[in-house]
């Protein structure tokens, strides 16, 4: 719909994406990016993103030229190595991340860092304000630029702004940990539409909203702060689940080698992150080891666990936790024939990992924290609807929200995790296609598409509200 009407038939303005990643390549990579994608190329319009650290600063977008399919324009704003250092990997990944998946004990707040925090937001608001006409709606995702439509009303831009955020809200306790905590309620409330996963995690931003002096909750379910009406909604992330469902049917499966040909197979899938739970779930299968197998079954526990973020030091230590906890537990179960726990460090494409997803016979989500855990819905999509596997499936991840037909379990309680693996890979056939088809149902109906169709028309129906210049005398 290159002319900027939705699929319901109302009119939009173009559309203008920031994510803090921006296909620069021809094939669309990952969750966020396909999602970003498949919108732009319903509204026509721009996406712009980081560009690799060390460029000039002082100039301004880099041109990446249009989409594959000609539908939106793509644009690089520059990062300064030190950018890369301050914006990037610390007060982005080593003070957000941390403090809104509930850790602030690894926040690592470093002098200087908030500066390059906001001399990136401040620069990319500059470059936005410079190309937006009227009728834009600006759509930001992520925890990158949290104070970006902030500094866009400051210089004035009164468009419809919407921001995702793709990661949990802190509740007010943890918020407290965060050093511009006093900013924060300012900073969202510059938006028109605030959307977050789960419902706790509207719970959690009202909450901390509520204890803002100058925001006010509205009659009818909006929020207002100085002037300008805002509201925060729960749009839970899907996935492109046809799209996924046929790449699981025609990948080719990597070579394993397992036992037998019919040795079970239980899956981990997730960025090598603290917010995973990963030596929870080595533990737990551990103890499911120890505890609960049958002498006659020898399951392998394949774990992708790709390397993010290893300049991070707290990157650094859960890497040594997982080779130590993977060395001890294959040290005491492992015979001539059989490893039971697997350890992939590499990154593993697509299409293998869709035919990874429909060959294993239960997979592990048991993250810690997570915003929603694309990788639980990818599992369901990739299944056999006749011989499909078991999801267990963590209370944590916001997935566990709508897909409560999972095996669900608290990855901090090892022996009630272990009885779950127990259970699943013992589970009958038919509660396992009755647990796989309402999963299934949820999966496809709530994809990606009706994710972005849904915060968009949000975004378009959000009632105008007075400029902030307008509030200022
Ligand atoms: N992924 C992948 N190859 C890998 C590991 C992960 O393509 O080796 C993809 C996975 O299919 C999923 C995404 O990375 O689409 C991870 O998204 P998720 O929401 O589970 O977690 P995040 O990494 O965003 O915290």
């Amino acid at each position: 719909m290159p002319d900027g009407s939705s699929p319901r038939g109302r009119s939009r303005g173009r559309l203008v994406v920031v994510s803090n990643r921006v296909p620069k390549g021809d094939v669309p990579a990952g969750g966020l990016i396909y999602a970003l994608d498949e919108a732009l190329r319903g509204t026509g319009g721009s996406w712009i993103g980081a560009d690799e650290p060390g460029g000039d600063t002082s100039g301004g977008l880099r041109d990446l030229g249009p989409d594959p399919t000609g539908a939106y324009q793509r644009f690089a704003f520059p990062l300064s190595h030190a950018e890369q250092e301050g914006y990037y990997l610390g007060y982005s990944n080593s003070v957000l991340w941390p403090l809104f998946h509930h850790r602030p004990d690894l926040v690592a707040v470093s002098e200087g860092d908030f500066d390059h925090y906001v001399a990136v937001n401040r620069r990319v608001a500059r470059a936005l304000r410079d190309r937006l006409e009227p009728d834009d709606m600006i759509w930001i995702h992520d925890y990158h630029f949290l104070m970006l439509a902030h500094e866009l009303r400051q210089m004035g831009v009164e468009n419809r702004i919407g921001l995702f955020l793709h990661i949990p809200f802190p509740g007010p306790t943890d918020a407290m940990a965060l050093p511009q905590v006093a900013m924060l309620p300012a900073w969202l409330a510059a938006h028109d539409l605030l959307g977050l996963q789960t419902e706790r995690d509207v719970i959690a931003a009202l909450e901390l909203l509520r204890h803002d002096p100058h925001t006010e909750l509205l009659n009818n379910g909006m929020l207002s702060r100085q002037g300008r009406t805002f509201s925060v909604r729960r749009f839970p992330i899907g996935i492109d689940a046809e799209g996924f469902a046929r790449t699981a049917e025609a990948g080719v499966l990597p070579r394993l080698t397992l036992p037998t040909r019919d040795s079970p197979l239980l899956l981990g899938v997730d960025r090598l992150d603290y917010s995973k739970g990963l030596v929870k779930r080595f533990d737990a299968f551990g103890t499911y080891l120890a505890e609960h197998r049958d002498p006659d079954v020898k399951p392998t526990y394949l774990q992708i666990a790709p390397v993010s973020r290893g300049d991070v030091v707290a990157y650094q230590d859960i890497r040594e936790d997982l080779e130590r906890t993977a060395g001890s537990i294959n040290g005491a179960h492992s015979t001539l024939d059989w490893t039971p726990i697997r350890y992939v460090r590499s990154h593993v494409d697509r299409d293998r990992l869709a035919a990874l997803y429909r060959r294993a016979d239960v997979a592990l989500v048991t993250p810690l924290a997570d915003g929603m855990n694309l990788v639980a819905k990818e599992y369901v999509a990739a299944q056999d609807p006749d011989d499909p596997g078991v999801l267990i499936l963590s209370h944590f991840a916001g997935a566990a929200e709508q897909m409560t037909e999972a095996l669900l379990v608290n990855p901090y309680d090892e022996a009630g995790f272990a009885a779950a693996i127990d259970r699943a890979l013992r589970m009958p056939a038919a509660e396992r296609r009755a647990r796989h088809a309402a999963l299934r149902e949820g999966v496809f109906r709530d994809d990606v598409g009706h994710w972005a169709e849904t915060f968009l028309d949000r975004l378009a129906e959000a009632p105008a509200s007075l400029p902030l210049r307008m509030r200022a005398g």
